[in-house]
């Protein structure tokens, strides 16, 4: 996979406001927040989705992030946080580097600014019979 700029931060060739890193993450305050205290835990292996991921790698990044978020409300004074997690450019990812968004939102009133993070959230219904053929298939694939 190329450099990413993800990679020049890891490096230490471009500053950030690093939060945390260990062997397995960095994490950093986004430079375009969606909210006070956006923060984003990047893998330091240099691929592009999660599906990507070795199981070492993964394992880092599910153990790191529990803590990051913890510390990252505290710090705020947040009362909720999304986390984001883009895969591919049809779902909104721009650093082709794995990454996960920890997104802190602030009650109306609560001290902190409404979240630039709007969700369209628009179910379907799930059709019985293609919900069966496409559980098998994906399970078959594990
Ligand atoms: P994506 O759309 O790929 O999930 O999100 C990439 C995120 O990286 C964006 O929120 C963007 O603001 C952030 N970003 C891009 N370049 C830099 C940078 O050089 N420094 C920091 N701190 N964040 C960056």
């Amino acid at each position: 996979m190329s450099d990413t700029i993800f990679s020049k931060i890891i490096r230490g060739e471009i500053p950030c406001h690093r939060i945390y890193q260990d062997e397995w993450v960095i994490a950093f305050l986004d430079i375009n927040p969606l909210s006070r205290g956006h923060t984003l835990v990047v893998t330091k292996e240099p691929v592009a989705t999660i599906g990507e991921l070795s199981d070492k790698a993964a394992a880092g990044l599910g153990h790191a992030l529990p803590r990051i978020c913890r510390a990252v409300m505290k710090a705020t004074g947040a009362t909720a946080y999304n986390l984001l997690q883009n895969n591919g450019r049809e779902a909104g990812q721009e650093v082709m580097h794995v990454h996960v968004h920890i997104i802190p939102r602030y009650a109306p009133g609560g001290g902190g600014e409404e979240s630039g993070l709007r969700v369209a959230w628009r179910p379907t219904r799930l059709d019985q019979a293609d919900g069966a053929d496409l559980a098998r298939h994906i399970a078959r694939l594990l």
